[in-house]
């Protein structure tokens, strides 16, 4: 047993432990109400793709971890959800490729963006930034567009997981590489990604500090080698694929 009363071995684990996670982190003022829609959406995603990290998404996980590896200001972005499903493994990310973390909210209230930096700073996070706000993205409305100047305004490379596609869009807009990692291959976030990671954030995060941690004494030139070798495109067919032609048994 686990922090939900299901064994292990039940075969909906991990999807009945990501819900109560959610529920969770509702109760607290983490997460909004509009997140238990988006979770709901993610698990029928990831019904259809066999709840697994498919080979596709293991490649965009390698080519993430190189990407935040070679940034000079990564920034990993957390909002409702990701802080409530994964806020030790995002501290342990931000450790393996010395990146940044910074709070970031759809629908923003201060009350909620102390409840989230709080929750990262008991699972371990020094610093956690988003509550400055003394910078904006350029093409959002006031409240979605606010960020910190030395965080998201600054990044070179940015994870931004379960993103709102407008303000995705917006971040490519200016010149931000995406990391993105979105269960829904077609969803406008997924497209404009650099590296589009299609999968459930609870598998993803660990495996992309996997990744980064065998890859840390990496030259620069492999680095760049993994990035190169990964093809975005096909990595978000594949995922279309198998979700809508993938064998569930
Ligand atoms: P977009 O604006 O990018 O087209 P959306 O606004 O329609 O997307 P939302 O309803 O906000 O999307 O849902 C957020 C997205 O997060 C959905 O695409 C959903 O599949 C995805 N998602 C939800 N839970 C998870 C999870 N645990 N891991 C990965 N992705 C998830």
């Amino acid at each position: 047993m686990s922090d939900v009363d299901v064994p292990e071995s039940h075969p909906r684990y991990e999807s009945l432990l990501t819900r109560h996670r959610i529920e969770e982190g509702v109760e607290k003022g983490i997460t909004s109400r509009q997140g238990l829609i988006a979770q709901g959406r993610g698990e029928a995603f990831d019904y259809l793709l066999g709840e697994e990290t498919i080979p596709s998404a293991d490649r965009a996980e390698r080519a993430a971890a190189a990407q935040l590896l070679l940034a000079e200001k990564p920034v990993l972005s957390v909002n409702g959800n990701v802080a409530a499903l994964v806020p030790k493994e995002i501290v342990e990310l931000a450790e393996a490729v010395d990146a940044d973390i910074e709070v970031n909210l759809f629908n923003r209230t201060e009350q909620r963006m102390e409840a989230i930096a709080t929750h990262l700073r008991e699972h371990g996070a020094d610093e956690v930034k988003g509550l400055a706000a003394d910078a904006r993205i350029p093409g959002l409305d006031h409240e979605r567009a606010k960020v910190d100047a030395d965080g998201i305004r600054a990044a070179d490379v940015v994870l931004v997981p379960l993103e709102d596609g407008d303000r995705a869009a917006a971040l490519a807009e200016m010149g931000k590489t995406e990391i993105v990692i979105d269960l829904n291959p077609r969803s406008r976030s997924t497209e404009v990604a650099a590296v589009p990671v299609v999968d459930n954030i609870i598998r993803a995060v660990p495996n992309i500090t996997r990744h980064a941690r065998e890859l840390a004494d990496a030259t620069p030139e492999t680095l760049t080698e993994q990035i190169e070798h990964f093809d975005p495109d096909e990595a978000r067919r594949d995922a279309e694929h198998r979700i809508r032609d993938g064998d569930l048994a």
